[in-house]
């Protein structure tokens, strides 16, 4: 088992993994930029090491400092949570060489899921269903890049191959726009994510997300873990998440959960994983895999009480899994709500100091936040201030505790999400479920 773990993270998710490990009987290392002193678990930690400024390339993705301060603070493994350097391969691969685990999937396996590109392949080899597209990287061969599109049919959708955080895509209606939107395409996804790398999907018009919780041993052996909806977004960021996915039938959703696993197996997979699709017309088409804990994890341990932070600290000590798939069952329905700091209206981002932060409680409510009365926001890095997560026997009451506890939760000091948290769950549209992607922008924009 791991003695020490340092936490090359921050906010909620940092919190997660120091209380997992606090379970598990191993010590903590919180690492923090200057800006981040302050954060709960950083003051809940074993040790704690400033590795630099607030801006997050001089700290929390400065390799170096990191991998320095598990030298000195002698920490076995590094838990890289969500967003940073969870998805970063040479990262994983530098703290291994270092002699150090890191807490996911092998360095090679992250490298083939962080291009999309390469992730489509490898999932179509293993038999898993994929959107139609070029199946590959386009090249500058014009006529060829028209006649696939054509084939495909419009509309359709370039995306970067190393596109992330709902960046680096670009709906294209009719043929007269194809060229010149590859271009910019290209262009712009060169200078965000260093690789003009653009590939070619169907763009489907009316899907929900729906994804796939997986957990591997890395030895070939790998658990399923139920599915969640996350069709609930803005800007292709999911707002609202909740498990198991409503509405799909169980023949339906027994394949794609078969395909999936065979396919981790295959994959030697280490660590938890999500393979995420959209589905529409009862089919599911991949689209990418996320090769790390996902923020929205809790909907998944709240419905089969199998806690995912704990198993990925086990795993990357040489254990076992520690239940076989015939013990995973669904129990009920779980929703979750992404408080963000940020005006309800603007969604401009509302850093400062939070003067009263009143948490929600009662029966099958959880709340992951790092805050705390006087905590100050500071305006650096990403917005999510807590996540607000309910459970119950079925949807209705899921969504009822939902808004029981968005009424209770008092963030004063700071402007929130929450008078737009409270709107949704009462929308008889989501309390019917089964929307689409396209839902909230649509209502937004109403
Ligand atoms: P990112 O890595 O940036 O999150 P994804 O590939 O996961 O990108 O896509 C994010 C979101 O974009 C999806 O949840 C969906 O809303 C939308 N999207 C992606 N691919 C398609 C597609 N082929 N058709 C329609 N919408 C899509």
């Amino acid at each position: 088992m791991l003695k020490k773990v340092l936490i090359a993270n921050r906010g909620e998710i940092a919190l997660r993994v120091l209380r997992a490990c606090k379970e598990l009987g191993i010590r903590t290392v919180a690492v923090h930029s200057t800006a981040d002193a302050d954060l709960k678990h950083v003051r809940l930690s074993d040790e704690c090491v400033c590795i630099g400024p607030p801006s997050p390339t001089e700290s929390y993705l400065n390799i170096p400092a990191i991998i320095s301060a598990m030298e000195v603070s002698e920490a076995d493994a590094v838990h890289p949570g969500y967003g940073f350097l969870s998805e970063h391969a040479d990262f994983a691969e530098q703290v291994e060489n270092s002699g150090f685990t890191f807490i996911g999937p092998r360095a090679e396996t992250i490298r083939t899921m962080g291009d999309k590109v390469s992730a489509i392949q490898s999932m179509i080899e293993a038999g898993i269903p994929t959107v139609p597209g070029s199946n590959g990287p386009l090249d500058d061969d014009q006529r060829r890049s028209l006649e696939l599109a054509r084939k495909i049919g419009y509309p359709v959708l370039i995306k970067a191959a190393a596109g992330g955080g709902g960046r680096g895509m670009r709906v294209v209606n009719h043929e007269n726009n194809l060229l010149q939107s590859i271009y910019v395409t290209r262009t712009e996804a060169k200078s965000f994510f260093g690789s003009d790398a653009v590939y070619l999907e169907k763009y489907l018009e009316n899907p929900r997300h729906v994804e796939i919780q997986v957990i591997g041993d890395g030895g070939g052996n790998a658990l399923y873990l139920g599915d969640r909806d996350c069709s609930l977004q803005r800007r292709h960021q999911k707002v609202i998440e909740e498990a198991p996915a409503p509405g799909i039938p169980e023949a339906v959703r027994r394949e794609v959960a078969e395909a999936c696993i065979k396919a981790c197996r295959g994959l030697r997979y280490r660590g938890a994983g999500t393979l995420e699709f959209l589905y529409q017309d009862e089919r599911f088409y991949f689209i990418e895999m996320n090769t790390r804990v996902q923020v929205e994890h809790p909907v998944t341990e709240m419905v089969t009480g199998f806690d995912i932070v704990k198993e990925q600290l086990r795993i990357a000590g040489g254990e076992p899994l520690s239940a076989r798939q015939e013990e995973i069952g669904i129990n009920g329905h779980s929703v979750e709500c992404r408080i963000n700091a940020e005006d309800p209206a603007s969604f401009l981002p509302s850093p400062g100091k939070v003067t009263l932060f009143h948490s929600p409680g009662g029966a099958g409510v959880r709340v992951d936040s790092h805050l705390y009365s006087g905590y100050s926001v500071p305006p650096h890095y990403d917005s999510l201030i807590a996540k607000v997560v309910t459970h119950a026997p079925d949807r209705e009451q899921a969504l009822t505790r939902m808004r029981i506890a968005l009424d209770e939760l008092l963030i004063d000091g700071i402007q929130s999400n929450v008078p737009l948290m409270r709107e949704l769950v009462t929308d008889p549209q989501i309390r019917k479920g089964g929307y689409n992607i396209h839902y909230l922008e649509n209502k937004l924009a109403r």
